[in-house]
């Protein structure tokens, strides 16, 4: 056992997982060995159901490594990259024991993971700067070693600031925390950066884990399929602590569907759609009375801060408009976060703001 195995639980290096019908790798034409149903349900007049979903179909992971540059050997799918999270904290953190950074203001799902699982959760919270919210390297660094965490959770672009990190930091970081923690980048905004992935550095670092998701610009937040990308090995350990048949086959379907040559091609052009709506809104709302300042995006989001938050926030939803209120988050007490809409919804945040003044 070496490197970055030896971040994993001890009790589960090991650990075999269950093992299900589908994984025993044997041949046959008559398969009566998963108490699957002998006929068809007759709502699925193609049987295309009856059977249990391989876990890890081999043409999606195909689909997903292409997708994402990677070989398929480092690609963990599951549902949404909300199961990748939960996944590392259950396989690197001992229950009751072990620790995860966090770099607030940020996603809330490691957090929610951690405690559900009974890690502690210490924070190195971003800092603004002129530029807008930027990440303490150096404090994630020490609070990893302080703390004995053995997962720190970095989101870039980062929800809810928008804002990418800097990938040399990254592998930095990922270098001097070898021996302490898996490094997680979580990528779900990536496709609207103009920022290089850090699935780059992946190939020197072994303690880096990337988690992308179908959920943002590929539009299929309904089905569920995220992936963790990363060493092999850890990859493995993640799989078998993964439950037997993560993926439904209707999922899966909607994935090969999505991952196709052509629609791939309208992907893309949603995505740049939604990026320049993005510019359009941030340029209008910088103009508009009330709000205090707009933060640069990465995502397909903004950060806005404003005179008076409440009285946005009620302004917006009276026209119909909701939006996510930031204000619980520490830092953030006048801010709501606006995801990029159509044209059309886009402009109906401007007129209800506009409104505010009049
Ligand atoms: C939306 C979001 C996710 C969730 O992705 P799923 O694949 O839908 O689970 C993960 N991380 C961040 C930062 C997000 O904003």
């Amino acid at each position: 056992m070496s490197g970055v195995l030896d971040l994993v639980r001890a009790d589960l290096r090991d650990f075999a997982g269950y093992r299900s019908a589908r994984t025993e790798r044997v041949q046959g034409d008559v398969w009566l060995n998963a108490n699957e149903s002998a006929r068809a349900n007759a709502g699925d007049a193609e049987g295309a159901y009856r059977r249990y979903p391989d876990p890890q179909p081999e043409p999606l992971r195909e689909r997903l490594a292409a997708l994402y540059g990677v070989r398929a050997a480092r690609v963990l799918a599951g549902r949404g990259s909300d199961e990748g999270i939960d996944l590392l904290v259950r396989a690197l953190c001992v229950p009751g024991h072990g620790a995860i950074v966090i770099t607030p203001p940020t996603f809330g799902m490691y957090a929610v993971c951690a405690r559900l699982h009974g890690a502690r959760v210490v924070e190195a919270p971003l800092v603004e700067r002129g530029e807008g919210f930027q990440c303490d390297f150096t404090a994630v660094a020490r609070k990893a070693e302080a703390e004995n965490a053995r997962l720190v959770f970095l989101c870039s672009p980062g929800n809810p600031t928008g804002a990418s990190l800097p990938l040399e930091s990254i592998a930095a970081l990922a270098c001097r925390l070898e021996r302490q923690s898996v490094v997680v980048v979580d990528e779900a905004y990536q496709e609207f950066a103009s920022t290089p992935s850090a699935l780059t550095l992946l190939d020197r670092h072994p303690n880096l884990v990337v988690l992308r998701t179908l959920s943002k610009a590929h539009a299929l937040a309904g089905v569920r399929l995220g992936v963790a990308i990363g060493n092999e090995a850890l990859i493995e350990v993640l799989r078998r602590c993964q439950a037997p048949y993560p993926l439904p086959a209707p999922c899966i379907d909607a994935v090969m569907r999505a991952t196709d040559a052509a629609v791939l091609e309208a992907t893309r052009g949603g995505v740049a759609a939604t990026i320049a709506e993005r510019t359009r809104l941030a340029v209008a709302l910088a103009d508009a009375p009330g709000v205090r300042r707009v933060y640069p995006s990465d995502a397909n989001f903004l950060l806005v801060r404003f005179d008076d938050a409440d009285a946005a926030f009620a302004t917006l939803l009276a026209a119909g408009v909701v939006v996510r209120d930031m204000r619980a988050q520490a830092a953030l007490g006048d801010a709501l976060r606006i995801t990029v809409g159509t044209a059309a919804q886009n402009d109906r945040v401007l007129s209800a703001l506009t409104g505010v003044a009049a």
